[in-house]
């Protein structure tokens, strides 16, 4: 298959994500293929899918360790209903261990992502050609503007749930009897780290404190 990106977007925006996340992995070499989640309020929809397609595929999980412990117990949840093969990577331990001690999240919540999330991503990105997340354009600005395929340096990133409304992650879930994250029905409709998580409509919780900031850092 040809990389042409823009080629590939027109023959994929035809495909529904189960059928783009299919032809993915027909298409290229499983090893080349980078799955991640963070548990959060849609991860079922993107995992359950990749685990009826390429069962056993690793599925990376960053652990900050400021997770909730709801979002713990979830990723064990979907881990025994699924089956799934979760690798978790961890931020170097001093590094991490000084973010906690500054408390980095409350003054610069950049670095804290920088540390806690992008930089034990980079380790594995650079193994794979291809990274799958499940972003969704009606989460942010930012992803509103996002292609299914795009180049972000030498990887390419694969959204095949991005024209999926919150609405139809809802719905697939449902109909596919995949639980919810615990803390959804307490009004929380994104869900990252303690510390920079409040409840609230789409990503409104997130990072509340800081204006502007929408995003770790993973996908910009
Ligand atoms: S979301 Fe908050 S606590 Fe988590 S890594 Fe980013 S700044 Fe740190």
């Amino acid at each position: 298959m040809s990389l042409h990106l823009t080629e590939l977007n027109q023959q994929y925006l035809r495909k529904d994500p189960y059928n783009r996340l299919q032809n993915l992995f027909s298409h290229f070499a499983p090893a080349d293929i980078l799955v991640t989640s963070s548990f959060g309020i849609t991860a079922g929809v993107l995992l359950s899918m990749v685990h009826s397609i390429a069962p056993n595929h690793p599925i990376y999980f960053l652990d900050t360790t400021y997770h909730f412990p709801e979002t713990l117990a979830y990723k064990e949840q979907l881990q025994a209903k699924l089956n799934l093969n979760i690798v978790t990577l961890k931020a170097n331990p001093s590094d991490s261990q000084d973010t906690l001690d500054r408390k980095l999240w409350e003054t610069n919540p950049d670095l804290c992502c920088q540390i806690n999330k992008v930089e034990p991503l980079n380790v594995v990105k650079k193994e794979h050609k291809i990274w799958v997340s499940g972003l969704m354009s009606d989460q942010t600005e930012h992803r509103k503007a996002l292609n299914i395929f795009e180049q972000k340096q030498n990887l390419i990133k694969f959204h095949p749930l991005i024209d999926f409304s919150n609405y139809d992650a809802m719905l697939y879930l449902m109909v596919n009897e995949i639980p919810n994250h615990p803390l959804m029905e307490q009004g929380y409709d994104s869900v990252g780290c303690v510390h920079c998580t409040q409840k609230g409509d789409c990503r409104m919780g997130r990072w509340a404190q800081f204006a502007g900031k929408t995003e770790c850092g993973l996908h910009l």
